[in-house]
């Protein structure tokens, strides 16, 4: 087994710890101290001078369409696997796998298949099942018998719902589907998460609302996503969270990504901690390698692939709004950790975590990423790559 020691580094773990010494043994945190003696160790030890910089979790990125999203201008648009190293070099260590609007030419099994592909080239991928529609797909006849057979399905989404790319689902079909969520997570020991994908309908998130109020499901199954999309569904989604549901911020909803009319993601940061909301309950994924459309200087428009650096940029605009580093940390690291039931392996630097981290430069940029304890990428390069990346 080999050791890596990082010295000198300022821990946020994401609470702030300040400096510390950690200590990897082959893929999981050993031990974490002011000061880590290297000499006299029996086994093989590498030494990675941090420098006194900042030490983050790795991110923990719960919507990320790994097979490819998009094809809503026909096949042409449909955008292609993501590849390792550009999930690394955003810094995600560990991510959630999602369908999509197309649920027909793209598949379960294949979303699957490279959830696990991920796994083998280095980092933590999981699966949400079934799609945008109702009824819902499924790899073994149902979403919950999925969540209960299948180790790598956390829970169901990304349902539309509010979208006119929806199937425009009941409000009981979706209480029934939410049961679905709660008990087949119950039974396989997982935290059972619904994420819902939020379109730009005047209904917002007023179904999500009403079955808070009336049905006996814990909110914490809830995930609604996008809500940064609009302000008025971000009002609506402050108010789901003091009822106890998550709110999932997209980091790619930005002007820079060709998206109009939003909130910024870091604003939308800020807002949620300024207004004292329960900011353990606050989230924010990519929503990376769907499709995007940017309008060029001349008025056409060309398709890109969204990447997942947003992710980081967003984090620390936040920070730079005035967000105390380690609550705005928290957003991408420890809270979606906890609302998939991966905390504390995941999304934290303590003993017994996943050596999943980042370590970023004088300029706050990430410099180093290490996942479960191999270093993925070195100044700001990634230096592991995919199986079929071209380098
Ligand atoms: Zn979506």
């Amino acid at each position: 087994m080999k050791l890596l020691l990082i010295k000198n580094a300022d821990v946020y773990a994401p609470e702030h710890l300040g400096f510390r010494d950690v200590l990897v043994a082959g893929e999981r945190i050993v031990k974490i101290d002011q000061h880590i003696d290297p000499t006299g160790s029996p086994l093989d030890m590498e030494i990675l001078d941090a420098e006194g910089h900042q030490l983050l979790p790795g991110y923990v990125d719960q919507h990320v369409h790994i097979i490819g999203g998009g094809g809503e201008s026909g096949p042409h648009s449909r955008t292609p696997e993501v590849m390792l190293s550009s999930v690394t070099s955003a810094g995600v260590t560990t991510l959630v796998g999602v369908l999509g609007t197309d649920g027909t030419t793209r598949h379960l099994e294949s979303l699957l298949a490279k959830a696990r592909a991920l796994d083998t080239e280095g980092i933590t991928a999981y699966m949400l099942t079934s799609s945008y529609e109702l009824p819902p797909l499924s790899l073994t006849g149902s979403p919950r018998r999925d969540m209960i057979l299948i180790d790598k399905v956390l829970g169901i989404g990304e349902v539309a719902i509010s979208d006119h790319r929806s199937s425009e689902p009941t409000k009981e079909e979706i209480k029934r589907l939410l049961t679905q969520a709660r008990v087949g997570g119950m039974l396989a020991g997982k935290a059972g998460v619904m994420q819902f994908h939020l379109g730009s309908a005047p209904t917002g998130l007023s179904m999500l609302r009403q079955i808070i109020e009336e049905s006996a499901i814990p909110a914490k199954h809830i995930i609604p996503t996008h809500v940064n999309r609009a302000p008025a569904l971000m009002e609506e989604a402050k108010e789901l969270m003091r009822m106890g549901a998550y709110a999932d911020i997209t980091s790619g909803v930005r002007l820079e990504d060709g998206f109009e009319g939003g909130i910024a993601p870091r604003e939308a940061i800020r807002q949620c901690y300024e207004e004292g909301l329960p900011m353990q309950q606050l989230t924010m994924s990519s929503d990376g390698n769907g499709c995007m459309s940017e309008v060029r200087p001349d008025g056409t428009t060309r398709l890109l692939v969204a990447r997942l650096h947003s992710l980081h940029e967003e984090i620390m605009g936040a920070v730079a709004l005035g967000v105390p580093m380690e609550a705005a940390v928290a957003v991408a690291t420890a809270n979606p950790a906890k609302a998939n039931g991966l905390y504390p392996r995941k999304g934290a630097l303590r003993v017994g975590s996943d050596a999943d981290m980042l370590l970023l430069n004088q300029n706050a940029a990430i410099d180093t990423v290490l996942a479960r304890g191999r270093v993925m990428v070195q100044h700001a390069k990634p230096v592991v790559f995919g199986t079929f990346e071209n380098f």
